[in-house]
């Protein structure tokens, strides 16, 4: 069974980036400045883990 996306808050720097990647929009930025994950809604499908460029977020 897949995992689910983990974000390493030491390392995100809420670009945002991965919010537009995701298919399934389980990602966030609340308030524009602390990304959000939505366990129910992620599927562990990694596009998010390949896109970010600093890898603040891993599929675990
Ligand atoms: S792409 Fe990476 S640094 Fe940017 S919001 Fe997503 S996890 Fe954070
Ligand atoms: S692993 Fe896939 S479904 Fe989960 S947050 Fe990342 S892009 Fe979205």
């Amino acid at each position: 069974m897949k995992g689910k996306a983990a974000i390493n808050r030491e390392l995100c720097m809420a670009c945002g980036g991965c919010v537009g990647v995701c298919p399934f929009t389980a990602l966030e930025l609340e308030n524009g400045n602390k990304l959000d994950l939505d366990g129910e809604s992620c599927t562990g499908c990694g596009i998010c883990e390949r896109f970010c460029p600093v890898g603040a977020i891993k599929v675990v």
